[in-house]
């Protein structure tokens, strides 16, 4: 048997199979687009071809993300807290403290020594220190975001950007081109706002207790994970595909849910 976390995200939707290990056999992105009841069942055609899997292998699916609430081929639905705390705990339970970072939305929860929510906090207010964030910043440095731990790492010092809103950073930005400011100290203090923010939302949830883990797309973005982990004065465990965390754990929360029905897959349509 296998099962399912599907998580529609504000920019990306992923999906992930595992196994009765709970070891994850198979995974798939693709941008997010407004059908989400499409984009769900196209995510699951697709793993499920490249698996060589049929729709009745699979016995049990949690959809997760914002658009959580209506992918109609899940069985049920989980909150984004709760999968990446179920994600996380599962690869790594000596973690405390997750740093999630995704395209629109960034939040930190804390977890207690059982893999529970312990507290948590989120900033999705506005897409200051998020990947939608990153990408406006790339295109106004002409800096791809796969280049960024290199330029990163080439600084020597961090330039500050003192504006939150992305139109307004992104204006400061330019104008700093303009006055000569060496590209790669722009992109280092761009990097330092970004953890700025973060910082700010660890302390709403009373500090960060290691281990500390990052995940979400922006976990990918070494330049970022170079600076959080100089400002947090420790190192980050970034799972393997960071991304996936979030389908991850719905996948891991399916697994657990049906045993709970006793190891009864609902009836699939095959
Ligand atoms: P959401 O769940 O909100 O859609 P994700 O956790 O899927 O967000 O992350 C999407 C973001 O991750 C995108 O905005 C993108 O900029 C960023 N991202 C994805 N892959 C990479 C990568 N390899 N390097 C840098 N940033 C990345």
């Amino acid at each position: 048997m296998h099962f399912v976390g599907i998580d529609i995200g504000s920019v990306a939707s992923k999906i992930a199979i595992i196994d009765e290990a709970e070891e994850q056999v198979g995974y798939c992105v693709t941008d997010t687009t407004p059908d989400i009841d499409e984009t769900a069942q196209e995510l699951l055609d697709r793993a499920l071809a490249e698996m060589n899997l049929a729709r009745f292998d699979v016995a049990y699916i949690v959809g997760t993300g914002y658009g959580r609430s209506t992918i109609s081929l899940a069985d049920e639905n989980k909150t984004e807290i709760l999968c990446h705390a179920a994600g996380v705990h599962r690869q790594h339970p000596a973690v405390r403290t997750v740093i999630d970072i995704g395209g629109q939305d960034s939040k930190v929860i804390r977890l207690n020594a059982a893999g529970k929510v312990a507290n948590f906090a989120m900033n999705n207010r506005c897409a200051a220190g998020t990947g939608r964030f990153t990408e406006v910043m790339a295109k106004a440095l002409g800096i791809e975001l796969s280049r960024w731990g290199e330029v990163v790492r080439s600084a020597t010092r961090r330039e500050k950007i003192s504006s939150i809103c992305t139109v307004f950073a992104e204006s400061e930005i330019i104008s700093k081109i303009m006055q000569k400011v060496p590209l790669n100290e722009i992109l280092a203090g761009v990097c330092d706002s970004i953890a700025t923010r973060i910082i700010e939302t660890v302390q709403r949830v009373g500090g960060s207790e290691p281990e500390i883990a990052f995940t979400g797309g922006v976990a990918n973005n070494e330049g970022i994970r170079l600076v959080l982990e100089d400002r947090l004065g420790t190192s980050l465990l970034i799972p393997r595909i960071p991304q996936s965390t979030g389908a991850y754990g719905a996948a891991v929360l399916a697994r657990k849910a049906w045993g709970k029905r006793g190891g009864l897959a609902t009836s699939p349509a095959v």
